[in-house]
């Protein structure tokens, strides 16, 4: 009873390597749940690419990973005296105030270090004058580069060169900028090495080759007006009652992602909720999203199906549709 992630391997692998061979100064993001994959099996897929360095989220993320890749880690979460953060030669931490500067330039270990720069993210960094002043005056910390976080949907070129005029670096790590952005800032910029954090791009940028799938474990005949489930909600029409892999521990949500527009809009008019409280679920049945019968349970869900459509088979597997960051899956399966 699983809730599976299938992954056409030759497919994926080759969209990774072409994002590299595009952008190979590209640092993969690793985090949280692992885009769908897990911490440790992308730790382990960015050793098989070769890039130098990946980024992970928090300091905790870092044993996840450091077995499974041999070079840098930047940490994403910024550096603070209550995080008891490790350091060693690979770790490079990120610094967004002056005192956390000060503190890990009195460790004996000289820290790598990049200054973060607060963008109209408005999440942690130095403020452009203090951005400047500090990569004047470091102490005993390795400055590796200056990083900027920016909002989705790129548009930020301006921001960018902002930051750049106003905090030079020879290293920038950046984020959500396109790639013809990022192809315009290397021609103008040729003496700045960018390193762009990927993560949603890299690993799931290829979606059509990455299926969730659900196990269907149960089957039953109801009747319109038959009481089911935790709620004992009646049901509205003749069909069957399915029970399929996949629950609120999972991330199954109430609120499906839609598959097309169309039901996308349905979705959103309805607030995920239809006139009589149901919810359109993320399990795709004969071509259609299928409505839930009741809120996802822990591990499973009841999924309702009506009499014109010939039920699976109890041990097939049906597809969902799911936010890969969402989503802890039972089982891997790469091709
Ligand atoms: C998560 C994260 C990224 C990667 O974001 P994606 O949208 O998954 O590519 C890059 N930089 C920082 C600071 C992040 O927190």
């Amino acid at each position: 009873m699983a809730l599976s992630l299938y992954v056409d391997g030759p497919r994926w692998r080759q969209h990774l390597q072409r994002t590299l061979a595009a952008s190979p100064g590209v640092v993969p993001v690793v985090k949280g749940n692992g885009y769908g994959f897990t911490v440790a099996s992308l730790a382990r897929r960015a050793q098989w690419l070769g890039v130098d360095t990946i980024a992970v989220g928090t300091y905790r993320e870092i044993a996840d990973v450091e077995k499974r890749f041999s070079g840098s880690i930047l940490v994403l979460e910024p550096w603070r005296p209550f995080l008891d953060a490790p350091t060693n030669n690979r770790i490079i931490h990120t610094v967004g105030r002056h005192q956390d500067l000060i503190a890990l330039a009195a460790l004996k270990e000289r820290p790598r270090v990049v200054l973060e720069a607060l963008t109209s993210m408005r999440r942690h960094g130095f403020a452009a004058d203090a951005l400047a002043q500090t990569s004047r005056s470091v102490g005993t910390v390795r400055v590796e580069g200056h990083a900027m976080h920016l909002p989705v949907g790129g548009g930020h070129l301006a921001e960018v060169e902002r930051w750049m005029a106003a905090a030079p670096a020879r290293r920038w790590f950046v984020s959500h900028l396109i790639q013809s952005e990022l192809d315009g800032l290397s021609e103008r910029h040729r003496d700045v090495d960018f390193r762009p954090r990927l993560g949603t791009g890299l690993w799931l940028g290829e979606r059509g080759a990455l299926a969730a799938r659900a196990t269907v474990t149960d089957c039953h005949v109801v009747r319109r007006g038959d009481r089911v489930g935790y709620r004992q909600r009646r049901i509205s029409r003749d069909g069957h009652v399915l029970v399929v892999s996949g629950g609120t521990a999972h991330g199954i949500g109430l609120e499906a992602p839609a598959a097309s527009n169309r039901q996308r809009f349905i979705s959103l008019a309805r607030g995920g909720l239809d006139a009589t409280g149901r919810a359109l679920s993320p399990y795709e049945i004969a071509g259609k999203q299928r409505w839930f019968v009741e809120p996802p349970h822990m591990q499973v869900s009841l999924i309702f199906l009506p009499v014109s459509v010939a039920p699976p088979t109890i041990g097939d597997e049906v597809e969902v549709q799911v936010r890969f960051t969402t989503t802890t899956f039972d089982a891997i399966h790469i091709s």
